[in-house]
């Protein structure tokens, strides 16, 4: 074993954030090397793999990873009330592994190389270069780059927590259509929701993130909808991020993906948004290699506060605070906003302008309808009432 690895980049976490990254900066001419604590990159699998057509724009793709195609989203309440919503963009359910490992070696064949099952544990920097202790050997590098996820130990290290939603997962047979998927609101669950999203082939992915009482909710959740536990195929689980990127630069150290807080708090996807950042990354690893600086200060220029950051973040922000105001919502909070959505003119919006990244547009479009001001008066005022607790959980981070 290499006790002593030199390289110019380190990267911590080898899933679909790290292993694009490693990638992108492999191809050009950069060595970089890849801890994994997990034997096989991807695995297991800890993601519900539904992303927006945006996707296919960000990245080029072995079409296989493709496996469903979804048009319809239907929103449903503790008293069975519902409401569906179309947009235009039929969102693609992912094989995830396989787009794990698709860059995986994508990486490996551009020369990254992957140290796998194998912890990064500390690292300690000195004005020539950092040195990053695993649990098997120490590493010496350039930059240390934190994919590590939404307990990153990088973060941490560097004074940054994320808060983090418990989830269960289920892969199983159940009928249900191809073409939607599903989402339940409860306000005993608050923080989250539960969810089916269909894979094809008869099978779905059921689950439900939430703060209370995860294992007895999801039991109760699976039995409301007549899920059969006979045809589980699968356990999985994983933890959601509700946040928004707040320092993800710092000397020598970046981070990026769920470690950087990269997370719509609405829908709790990452994957559009990490995979856009990725490309941001690398811009500013390329050029702190090229110009031999790698100070906080140049890395807040040209990663944190650059443009396209900085245009993620605001997305990131706005979900987040839609977030805060779900968590305070009740059932009948939900009701007037399911009248909204029910009305045929915000049908009309929702399919042409309706973008699960970028909500905005959706949302001027919506204040700007006369017609629908009488609605939108009753839901704001319901939800400045509880602006003082919301203003509250952005004080107090969520
Ligand atoms: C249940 C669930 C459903 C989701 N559904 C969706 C969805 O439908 N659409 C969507 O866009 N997003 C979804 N997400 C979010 C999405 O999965 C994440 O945003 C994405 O996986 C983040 O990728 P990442 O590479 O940044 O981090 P991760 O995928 O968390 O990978 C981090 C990697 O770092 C490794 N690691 C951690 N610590 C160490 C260490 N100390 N040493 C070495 N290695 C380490 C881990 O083993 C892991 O491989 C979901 C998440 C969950 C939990």
């Amino acid at each position: 074993m290499d006790n002593h690895l030199t390289h110019d980049v380190c990267i911590i976490g080898g899933n679909i954030a790290g292993s694009y990254l490693a990638y992108l900066l492999a191809s050009n001419g950069v060595s970089v090397v890849v801890v994994e604590q997990n034997r096989t990159p991807g695995l297991p699998l800890q993601c519900a793999g539904i992303v927006s057509q945006r996707f296919s724009n960000i990245v080029e793709i072995d079409p296989s990873i493709i496996i469903n195609r979804v048009n319809t989203a239907w929103l449903i309440l503790e008293n069975g009330k519902r409401v569906s919503v179309s947009i235009q963009d039929n969102p693609y359910v992912l094989d995830r592994v396989k787009l794990d490992q698709y860059f995986y070696k994508k990486a490996e064949s551009a020369g990254v190389r992957y140290l796998v099952h194998e912890k990064f544990l500390t690292c300690e920097k000195t004005d020539e270069c950092m040195f990053i202790n695993t649990n098997r050997r120490t590493i010496r590098a350039k930059i240390l780059v934190g994919c590590d996820g939404p307990n990153s130990r990088v973060a941490k290290l560097h004074g940054i927590t994320h808060n983090i939603i418990p989830a269960k997962q289920i892969r199983i047979l159940y009928p249900y259509p191809n073409c939607s998927v599903s989402m339940y609101f409860k306000e005993y669950w608050q923080n989250l929701f539960g969810w089916i999203i269909p894979e094809g082939e008869g099978i779905c992915r059921i689950g439900l993130g939430c703060k209370k009482n995860l294992k007895s909710s999801f039991a109760s959740f699976l039995d409301e909808i007549q899920a059969d536990k006979s045809h589980i195929i699968e356990y999985l689980g994983g933890q959601i991020l509700i946040g928004y990127p707040k320092r993800i630069a710092f000397d020598r150290t970046i981070l990026l993906g769920d470690a950087a807080g990269m997370v719509k708090a609405t829908t709790g996807g990452g994957i559009n948004t990490l995979l856009k950042a990725s490309t941001y990354a690398s811009e500013a690893i390329l050029k702190s290699l090229e110009e031999n600086k790698f100070s906080s200060q140049f890395y807040i220029t040209h990663y944190q506060n650059s443009r396209g950051i900085r245009q993620l973040k605001r997305n990131i922000l706005l979900h987040y605070m839609a977030r805060l105001i779900m968590i305070n919502f009740t059932q009948k909070d939900y009701e007037m906003c399911f009248l909204l959505l029910n009305q045929p003119k915000t049908k009309e919006l929702l399919l042409k302008y309706g973008d699960m990244d970028f909500p905005l547009r959706f949302v001027l479009k919506i204040l700007m309808r006369v017609d629908l001001w009488k609605l939108l008066f009753i839901i704001v005022a319901r939800v400045l009432r509880k602006l003082p607790k919301i203003i509250r959980d952005l004080v107090n981070g969520g």
